[in-house]
């Protein structure tokens, strides 16, 4: 990054000097938002922020709410109930009681723990609300059941500039970001990713071609195999499905029974379901695979797309979401649309290696220069002063 970049993080840092950063979402692990957070936080303090991070409590039918609540924002079709409204803020009311909200500036991630800014009035702290969703067609029922929380928070912020809403209060633009030097990310020697794919059982012998996502119906993972079993028809490649579960999410187990009967017995499809914390093996897996696809149906945003393109990966993604920031169609990698669309794509890359190196090079320039964790804690820091000194210029 370079000594300027980290000495303009210290002398922001510097100015929220005794203030107590406090992040709650609702999950520890599973997904882009705990991703986050767990690089996210630890960095923070290393700038000496005082940032915390703490979970909601919910049980298996609060996340079943908040599952569907999270499908109706993204815009899919769910049957939402009046009992499911009143289930969301029983578990409000208790995760009100029970969450000790000690932060001077409350970061509250997604819908699931939105309703705690009701006790702010009464704490008289800044309370901001990070949304990782793409809102940008919401089911009008949940966002209107959710707006009257929102519009009490002191900001709000959305990943994508199609993800803002007309809301009386300000609002920041701040896409995600991945962490280069941890697990997930950083160089691997080839010995350790052949023995990741001796583990899975997955040969070297064809190209293989990876989506890296958890076992949701928004990451389109029998569309996945449907594309592959198009390509295969004309390219001998394999196909790896690597994916887990988030703590959250309780329809994951559903989806993974449907892509293993759709996978059948294929011996060139590997589903593989990878436990938490897995990053050395995501990371190898990634760095596997000839191509990366990502056919999300909704996106927030798509880390596993910044991922793959910093591996200087050739990518195929879905035109969704916040996935258009990070694909720029035919320089950074493909656009894809549907699964014809799709597979023609896979098929131009594994029959063009030259034109997929070339897309994968740009890809890790694109995210070096725009989707870092340094640029992410610098606009986070900017956002906190922002929030506690709302009449200033900042001066650095
Ligand atoms: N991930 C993982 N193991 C899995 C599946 C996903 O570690 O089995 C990680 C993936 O590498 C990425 C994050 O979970 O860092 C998913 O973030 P993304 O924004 O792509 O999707 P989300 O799950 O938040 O919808």
């Amino acid at each position: 990054m370079g000594r300027g970049t980290i000495e303009e993080l210290r002398l922001l840092a510097a100015k929220l000097s005794g203030k107590v950063v406090q992040n709650i979402n609702s999950t520890f692990v599973g997904g882009g938002v705990a991703e986050i957070l767990s690089h996210m936080v630890p960095l923070l303090g290393q700038l000496d922020v005082d940032a915390r991070w703490n979970v909601i409590k919910g049980d298996d039918e609060f996340f079943r709410v908040t599952k569907k609540f999270h499908n109706a924002l993204h815009g899919r079709p769910e049957r939402i109930t009046a009992e499911d409204f009143a289930l969301f803020m029983e578990a409000t009311r208790k995760n009100i009681k029970e969450l000790e909200l000690y932060g001077d500036i409350i970061f509250v991630h997604d819908p699931q723990p939105a309703g705690l800014v009701s006790r702010k009035k009464e704490l008289g702290n800044k309370w901001v609300w990070r949304c990782h969703i793409d809102v940008s067609h919401p089911n009008e029922d949940v966002w209107n059941f959710l707006q009257p929380f929102v519009v009490q928070y002191d900001a709000a912020v959305f990943s994508a500039p199609a993800f803002s809403h007309e809301l009386p209060i300000r609002q920041f633009l701040i896409s995600p970001s991945i962490d280069p030097l941890s697990d997930k990310n950083k160089e691997l020697p080839q010995p350790t990713i052949d023995s990741v794919l001796a583990k899975y059982g997955i040969p070297k012998d064809k190209p293989i071609i990876t989506q890296v996502s958890r076992f949701d119906y928004l990451k389109d993972p029998v569309g996945v195999i449907q594309a592959f079993e198009i390509v295969r028809k004309s390219v001998d490649c394999r196909l790896v499905f690597a994916g887990g579960t988030a703590s959250d999410d309780p329809e994951s187990e559903k989806v993974l029974a449907e892509v293993k009967e759709r996978a059948g017995s294929n011996p060139n499809i590997h589903v593989l379901l990878i436990p938490p914390g897995s990053d050395i093996e995501i990371n190898a897996l990634q760095r596997a695979s000839t191509i990366i696809v990502q056919k999300s149906v909704r996106e927030g945003f798509g880390l596993t797309v910044s991922e793959a393109l910093w591996k200087a990966k050739p990518v195929v993604a879905s035109a969704v979401g916040g996935i258009p920031l990070q694909v720029k169609n035919k320089f950074t990698g493909l656009l894809s649309y549907g699964i014809e669309g799709t597979a023609y794509d896979l098929r131009q890359l594994l029959t063009n290696p030259e034109y997929a190196r070339w897309l994968g090079e740009n890809g890790r320039e694109h995210v070096r220069y725009n989707f870092l964790i340094t640029r992410h804690l610098r606009d986070y820091l900017l956002l906190f002063l922002a929030l506690e000194h709302p009449q200033d210029i900042i001066y650095l």
